[in-house]
């Protein structure tokens, strides 16, 4: 299935085409990049059920590699073909499976992996699931404590429910009384925290009032992967963050009428102590400076008047009244079979599903487009296009495939 044959186990002879030879045992794939290296995709024994390894056959040492390996990795395979999309990436296909979760790249020599070769001193490769089609960006909101970010972010997501979708940051910080844990924010350990940082799962994290606050990767991608616009209210630090990183989002910054309104609100809210409110008020003063950094924010509210202040905000998202019934439509799902062939045209990967079980009337050919893809490892990489393709047209490109 696919580009390369399935392999087994690792015995290593000299003269087979791809300089190794694997005994049979199951679904492994093996791509080869460059003249000297070759990736074998697949569970091996040894690896327990949720987890596909890699490793890699170096031509000029025939030596075997175990990479470190970053990034969502997909569930088992019960069979997947492999093919390399150029020197940097791999695009493997899961068998069996439909285009939510079947398309997944291997990255194994991006600017992400480069970094990361650099910093982890060994071969690093990095996992980065596909999504059809492309979301709108994410909204960063920051502005100081007490500003009334998490009012102005209630009432947008009250609004419009389906449009919207918080990303719930984690903290070191204890819960307020009203806070859940999962849904204000996921409550952890400085320890556990810190591990996960250490392991490339944050987008962003600051020390903010004494605490740790940090954005998942995670949290934003299930927002996005869910078709909806992801909400971040994070601290100048995290704004400045998202910034430097490969997430392309809208950033706002709020601002209070007064240096006295903010101490009002924020006693008003009756959360903190009054050493913390202290702390809180202080940072304000440096937050309130930096929110004025050219080239960080792109707006820049006042939150005078609520009302006023909201309408503002909906208006520079583009939110009229008549939008809120809007749908944006979702790609339908396509479904992969374990028995299928790719090969690959320019940026477009032809994926013939040679045995289909499928409804007779389904096509049993697809064309997915990778030519308009955005992001990439340690996230989604999003904005692929899958299209039905009649054989009788001779791979002329068919509908797209869309609800
Ligand atoms: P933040 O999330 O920025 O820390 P909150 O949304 O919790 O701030 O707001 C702090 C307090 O100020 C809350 O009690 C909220 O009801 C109040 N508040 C928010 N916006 C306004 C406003 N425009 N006018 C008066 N009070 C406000
Ligand atoms: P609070 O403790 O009041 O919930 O939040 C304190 C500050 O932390 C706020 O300014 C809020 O925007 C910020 N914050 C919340 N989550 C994150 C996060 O994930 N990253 C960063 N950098 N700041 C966060």
């Amino acid at each position: 299935m696919g580009e390369a044959p399935a392999f087994f186990e690792d015995d290593l002879q000299g003269d087979f085409p791809n300089g190794l030879l694997l005994k049979s045992k199951g679904c492994e794939t093996a791509v080869n990049i460059g003249c000297n290296k070759t990736y074998v995709i697949g569970a091996t024994e040894k690896e327990s059920a949720c987890t596909i390894g890699v490793r890699i056959f170096d031509k000029s040492t025939s030596k075997w590699v175990i990479p470190t390996v970053l990034g969502t990795k997909p569930k088992p395979l019960g069979g997947h073909s492999a093919i390399a999309l150029d020197e940097d990436r791999i695009l493997v296909i899961k068998g069996n499976s439909t285009s939510d979760d079947c398309f997944w790249f291997l990255e194994v020599n991006t600017a992400f992996v480069r970094e990361q070769k650099t910093r982890f001193g060994t071969e690093v490769v990095a996992w980065s699931k596909g999504v059809i089609g492309e979301s709108e960006k994410p909204i960063v909101i920051s502005g100081p404590s007490g500003v009334g970010k998490g009012t102005l972010i209630s009432k947008l997501m009250e609004e419009f429910p389906s449009m919207f979708g918080f990303s719930v940051s984690h903290t070191t910080r204890a819960p307020r009384n009203n806070e859940q844990n999962g849904v204000h924010y996921h409550f952890t350990e400085r320890s556990v925290m810190e591990k996960d940082i250490k392991d490339e799962k944050f987008l962003e994290f600051a020390a903010v009032h004494g605490n740790l606050y940090g954005t998942s990767i995670e949290a934003v991608e299930v927002v996005t992967d869910r078709g909806k616009r992801c909400i971040l209210d994070i601290d100048v630090q995290g704004a400045r963050s998202v910034r430097a990183s490969a997430l392309e989002a809208v950033f706002i910054f709020i601002c209070p009428p007064s240096f006295e309104e903010l101490e009002k609100r924020l006693r008003s809210r009756g959360t903190e102590t009054e050493e913390q409110i202290q702390k809180r008020l202080r940072n304000a003063k440096a937050e309130l400076e930096q929110g004025n950094s050219p080239g960080l924010f792109d707006h820049i509210l006042v939150n005078d008047d609520l009302e006023k202040c909201y309408k503002n905000l909906k208006k520079l998202l583009g939110l009229g009244e008549c939008v809120k019934t809007t749908k944006i439509p979702v790609p339908k799902l396509v479904h992969i079979p374990l028995e299928h062939t790719v090969s690959k045209i320019d940026q477009k990967i032809l994926i013939n599903c040679t045995a289909p079980k499928q409804e007779k009337s389904a096509p049993n050919m697809f064309m997915l487009d990778l030519s308009s893809t955005k992001g990439g490892a340690p996230g989604r990489t999003r904005g692929l296009s899958i299209y039905a393709v009649e054989p009788s047209t001779n791979g002329v490109i068919g509908s797209e495939v869309l609800s």
